[in-house]
């Protein structure tokens, strides 16, 4: 078989065909022309057309290398009059139109940049990191376009940080097939507001059952206005997150409190817990009940945190609810400020809270996902762009097909 044939068949073409295979010192040329009369497609519709307008001049597609030369396609392409589009660029069928390489190459670098940053994915390909920037965002562009949108019931909403916590990004996930579903820049009720009305559409939010998100977020009112059907629920993961900061906060409170040279003292005890307490001299009793003492706040706190996670474990909303009830009023009279304040967050939000003896899912599903999106960061440098970044997000997490090689 001679090598333009193997080529055109290794290509799929059928209307054009592989007129000579040059070998320069540095490419591997496959000179492309039309194969006799037969019918080119339109760019835009694909339908076949009749009449040939005019030869462009020569283009040049960069495909998979072949050993060790990196293969190139050329061609002159033609005008083609559509009957529905008129005059229009035919349709290639190694390329997307507005590609400089070939599907099956923009494919293999796509999916290579799912797994390195797209430094690494330049690299091994020899393309600079701006061919693989507009190769992943052409890939998203065209998966987003073509995704599967089937309904959507149970969706999670969460925030990332980039650049060191200083720029936000709100990510929606679909909790049930563990996918996500959108990004956006910013966490305020405007930034995320497009999820509702241009991803979703009124009619889509229609058929969502439940929404977990952070109860100190600012978009509990957009699911108010949008998803009438959908339930709140205050993510599981969040509030145990607030519960640890609050034990945090008292004992940060605590030693803020300490003098200096009461916080030495601190320092230099810990080890008398270990011992023995009939070998203390009388010197260090004194101070292991100052010790005591002084961490009474913490050990109150602890407690208060370990009671109030028994809540996860009822089943019945009744039973939750007393549960709470009794909590808060133990909280309020702790006299720790960090939980008062953790209860009035509470109470302003106890119904969303309550969701959770009824609809157990959680964000903590999508755990792994917001640590790839750490990693996507992490191993560009993080983003200069929010744009470059939410295209890594959703090339990554979003599972959005590939172009059809055809
Ligand atoms: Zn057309």
């Amino acid at each position: 078989m001679l090598i333009e044939t193997f080529m055109r068949k290794q290509l799929g073409l059928k209307a054009h065909a592989v007129t000579k295979v040059e070998e320069t010192e540095r490419y591997l040329i496959i000179h492309i022309d039309r194969r006799g009369g037969r019918l080119l497609r339109c760019g835009v519709c694909r339908q076949r057309c009749r009449k040939v307008h005019s030869v462009r001049k020569a283009r040049e597609w960069r495909d998979l290398s072949m050993r060790k030369l990196p293969m190139k396609l050329r061609y002159r392409p033609r005008r083609v009059e559509c009957p529905r589009c008129g005059l229009r660029v035919e349709d290639f069928p190694w390329a997307e139109p507005w590609a400089r390489v070939t599907t099956t190459l923009s494919n293999a670098v796509a999916r290579l940049a799912q797994e390195l940053s797209w430094q690494g994915t330049a690299r091994q390909y020899g393309l600079n990191w701006k061919s693989v920037a507009t190769i992943v965002k052409r890939a998203v562009e065209y998966g987003l376009r073509h995704r599967a949108r089937p309904p959507v019931h149970v969706i999670g909403i969460d925030e990332v940080s980039r650049r060191k916590g200083q720029v936000y990004l709100t990510v929606v996930y679909d909790l049930e097939r563990r996918v996500l579903l959108w990004v956006g820049d910013g966490r305020t009720e405007e930034a995320v507001e497009p999820f509702f009305t241009k991803e979703m559409g009124r009619r889509r939010c229609q058929t969502l059952r439940v929404v977990c998100m952070d109860m100190w977020a600012a978009y509990a009112n957009l699911v108010r206005e949008y998803a009438t059907n959908a339930q709140i629920l205050f993510d599981r993961f969040h509030i145990v997150k607030h519960l640890n900061e609050t034990v945090d906060a008292v004992r940060r409170e605590l030693w803020r409190q300490l003098t200096a040279k009461e916080r030495s003292t601190f320092k230099g005890t810990r080890w008398l817990l270990l011992k023995n307490p009939w070998n203390l001299t009388g010197d260090q009793k004194e101070r292991l009940s100052t010790l005591v003492r002084w961490n009474a706040p913490i050990v109150r706190a602890y407690y208060l945190k370990e009671a109030f996670q028994l809540f996860w474990g009822y089943k019945q909303p009744k039973r939750a609810k007393d549960h709470l009830e009794k909590w808060m009023r133990s909280a309020m009279s702790s006299r720790l400020e960090p939980f008062k304040k953790f209860v009035r967050t509470l109470r302003t939000h106890l119904d969303g809270i309550l969701s959770w003896t009824t609809q157990r899912v959680s964000n903590g599903a999508v755990e792994g996902m917001n640590n790839k999106i750490k990693s996507i960061s992490h191993r560009s440098f993080g983003f200069r762009t929010a744009e470059n970044f939410i295209a890594a997000i959703y090339h990554c997490c979003a599972r959005l097909p590939l172009p059809i090689e055809r």
